[in-house]
C-alpha cells in the first residue's frame, strides 16, 4: 500500500475514479442521459432484480457448457487456429465471413423462438425485459444462450475441418464479437447519427435503437448484427425510422438548449442596470 502511495499508483486510480464519477454525475445531473434513453421511462427495478437473477445462473450454466464444448474440440483437434502471420485482407474476410454467417444463423433461429412452443420453453425470459439495459444482455435463457453462443465453435470447427483454420487476428476479433454487440444492442441509450438508417453504407448495421424496438414492440426487427435479413424478408417495424428520428430531435434538443446563449445583458447585472437606465 505504501508502496503503491510512493509511486503515485494511487493517485492515477484516484484521479480515474474521481473523473468517471463526475462523468456519470454530470450526465445524470445535466439530462444527458435521459436525452439519449431509447424509452427515457423504460427503467424498473424489478425488471432489473430479475435480470440479475437470470444473468448469475444462465451465466454459470452457459459458460459451463460452452466452456466444456470448446474445450474438448480443442483437446480433440476439432478447433485450431493458425498462428502464422496471415495479411490483413485474410483476416477482414474471415472475420466478415464470421460476422455474416452469425447474423443469419441467429436471425433465422431468433425467428424460430418466436414462434411456440419455442417462444414459451425459450425465448420469454429475455423478452421480460421490455425496455433493454446492458444487463440484458446476459438475462437470457441458458439454452439459448448455448444456442446463439454455440455458432463460434461450429464455426472454427468447420474452418478447421475443411483446412481453413482461423487466424489468430480473426480469432482474437471473432471471440468477444457477441459479447460486445449484445451489449450494444441492449445499451438503451442511441449515440448513432439521425443519417444512420438512410445512408446506403451505414443503414444495413444495428442500432442499440433497432434492437430495443424488438423488445417494445415484439415482432418485428429480428436481426442481431445487421438489418439486412429483416429488410428482406420485410420485418423491419414499419414506424421504425420515424421513431428513430424522434429519439435524434429529443437528443438535438438537448444539445440545442445546452448551447443555447443568453443574451449577455440578461446574464450580467451591470448591463441590466444600464439597460433599465435607458429605456
Ligand atoms: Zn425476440
Ligand atoms: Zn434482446
Amino acid at each position: 500500500m505504501l508502496r503503491m502511495i510512493y509511486s503515485g499508483e494511487w493517485l492515477m486510480h484516484l484521479w480515474l475514479i474521481g473523473f468517471v464519477a463526475s462523468a456519470i454525475v454530470i450526465a445524470f445531473s445535466t439530462g444527458f442521459l435521459r436525452a439519449h434513453k431509447i424509452q427515457p421511462r423504460g427503467f424498473k427495478w424489478k425488471q432489473l432484480g430479475f435480470e440479475a437473477l437470470v444473468a448469475v445462473i444462465g451465466g454459470y450454466v452457459t459458460a459451463f457448457i460452452l466452456g466444456n464444448a470448446n474445450r474438448l474440440l480443442t483437446s480433440y483437434g476439432f478447433i485450431a487456429f493458425d498462428n502464422a502471420p496471415v495479411a490483413w485482407w485474410r483476416a477482414a474476410i474471415e472475420y466478415a465471413a464470421y460476422f455474416f454467417l452469425f447474423d443469419t444463423w441467429f436471425y433465422w433461429l431468433h425467428r424460430g423462438m418466436h414462434k411456440e412452443p419455442f417462444y414459451s420453453l425459450i425465448h420469454k425470459i429475455h423478452h421480460k425485459s421490455t425496455s433493454p439495459n446492458l444487463l440484458t444482455t446476459v438475462s437470457v435463457n441458458p439454452l439459448e444462450s448455448v444456442i446463439n453462443g454455440g455458432f463460434v465453435p461450429i464455426f472454427l470447427t468447420v474452418m478447421t475441418l475443411v483446412g481453413h483454420p482461423v487466424g489468430a487476428v480473426a480469432a482474437a476479433l471473432i471471440l468477444p464479437t457477441n459479447i460486445v454487440m449484445g451489449l450494444y444492442v441492449h445499451a438503451g441509450f442511441e449515440f448513432l447519427p439521425r443519417w444512420w438508417h438512410k445512408s446506403w453504407a451505414t443503414k444495413w448495421f444495428i442500432t442499440s435503437t433497432f434492437h430495443d424496438q424488438h423488445h417494445k414492440f415484439f415482432n418485428w426487427n429480428f436481426g442481431g448484427y445487421t438489418t439486412i435479413w429483416d429488410r428482406i424478408c420485410g420485418t423491419t417495424r414499419a414506424k421504425f425510422e420515424t421513431d428513430y428520428d424522434k429519439i435524434c430531435d429529443r437528443r438535438a434538443e438537448w444539445w440545442r438548449k445546452l448551447f443555447a446563449r443568453k443574451p449577455s445583458s440578461a446574464l450580467s447585472p451591470v448591463n441590466a442596470i444600464a439597460d433599465a437606465e435607458a429605456m
